[in-house]
């Protein structure tokens, strides 16, 4: 390589590295809703709003992260075919920073994706690579980027470790602070669900890097291979089925879920989910997905837990992204007949457990708990 070359590069990694801090900077602080559920006493719900990203979910984070991450290890430069595996939402978020820079950039996605989602790409100019079964996407984005003599994201390896836990920009840096701003310092419960794991991850070890006695759970859809794998500490869980709550629930443990950072998870039937978001979407006043829907019976698992144990004090968790995505699967009735789902009998459950502040036991299809540091010290789970 010439020196002309090595200094074009480094100016534009400038440059690069220049434009997606300021994106990613403007656009980090979404805002903190406050939410009364009256029947549980003395416990307050929160929800950061990442949907209010540009690209309409968290995972707009994310992209920013890996594409730095890519570029600041000296892996993505101004010729550069970015690739991706996605369910669909990371896809979105990084054919937009992609764009941006000026690169091109492929999603490898499973063919059940939602249409809107796969406009959402194409509308950033992305290019998409269907694949019918969905565990097989991490080996097409790898065999896909050495084709194109790319670079593979890897959003599931890579999550954890390309966003910067100890910075100050953050998801859990920036929740933590709003919360402290609302007079919350120690929130009693952190609720996370997991697609890559990496917010979850973010999360706790914030909460240990800061010496914080929040609790952090992980609640997990009913087809995924993370609850399994925690509870077992077998990283090499498998499930064979796909996720049917669009961003979370994975068929294997992905390398970016760090288990020893949590401290509960609670499994949650699809159904559940779904009937979760719509409850919750009718008292936000606007549509949140189904992966919120699985965060907000983890808030109730976690309200119930501190009914028991005489508590009071806060909880947060995330809205991931909007439910306009949605429209012609999780809110249409045409769409959860023909997928044989009945949310009827479990949104009725859930609007009675907001109602009297007791968790109907029947939403949740179980439940573990790493009681004390010590115990948990004790089992650590090593990948
Ligand atoms: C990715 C995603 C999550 C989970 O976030 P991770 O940090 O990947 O674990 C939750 N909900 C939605 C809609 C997502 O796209």
């Amino acid at each position: 390589m010439s020196d002309v070359i090595v200094e074009t590069d480094r100016l534009w990694v400038r440059r690069a590295v220049e434009t997606l801090e300021a994106e990613g900077g403007r656009s980090s602080d979404t805002r903190l809703i406050a939410l009364p559920l009256s029947g549980f006493e003395g416990i307050e719900f929160y929800f950061k709003d990442e949907s209010a990203h540009p690209t309409g979910s968290l995972k707009h984070r994310l992209a920013q992260s890996l594409i730095v991450y890519g570029i600041c290890n000296g892996l993505i430069g101004p010729d550069t075919v970015l690739v991706e595996a996605s369910s669909g939402s990371t896809a979105v978020s990084e054919a937009y920073y992609a764009r941006l820079l000026g690169l091109k950039f492929y999603a490898v996605l499973p063919r059940s994706t939602s249409a809107s989602k796969v406009e959402a790409i194409r509308e950033h100019g992305g290019h998409i690579h269907f694949v019918d079964d969905p565990a097989a996407i991490y080996q097409e984005a790898q065999a896909l980027a050495e084709r194109e003599n790319g670079y593979y994201l890897d959003q599931f390896t890579y999550a954890e470790r390309a966003t910067d836990w100890r910075g100050t920009s953050n998801i859990a840096a920036c929740l933590f602070e709003q919360m402290a701003q609302a007079g919350h310092k120690d929130p009693k419960w952190m609720i996370m669900s997991a697609g890559t794991g990496g917010t979850a991850a973010t999360i706790g070890r914030y909460i240990l890097y800061n010496g914080l006695s929040t609790k952090l759970c992980v609640p997990d859809p009913e087809h995924s291979a993370f609850f399994d794998g925690w509870v077992n500490c077998d990283p090499d869980a498998v499930f064979p089925r796909g996720s049917r709550i669009e961003g979370i629930g994975r068929p294997r443990v992905e390398p970016s879920f760090v288990p020893n950072v949590i401290d509960a998870m609670v499994k949650i039937p699809d159904a559940t989910s779904i009937a979760a978001a719509h409850v919750l979407s009718g008292l936000l006043g606007r549509r949140v997905g189904a992966s919120t829907g699985t965060n907000f019976i983890g808030m109730l698992w976690a309200a119930d837990q501190m009914r028991r144990n005489n508590e009071r004090g806060p909880i947060a968790t995330l809205i991931c992204d909007h439910g306009e995505r949605y429209a012609d699967t999780y809110y249409s009735d045409t769409w959860l007949d023909q997928q044989g789902f009945d949310i009827a009998p479990a949104k009725a459950m859930i609007e009675r457990s907001i109602e009297i502040g007791q968790m109907a036991p029947d939403l949740i299809l179980g439940r573990h708990e790493k009681a004390t540091p010590v115990e948990l010290a004790n089992n650590l789970c090593t990948a």
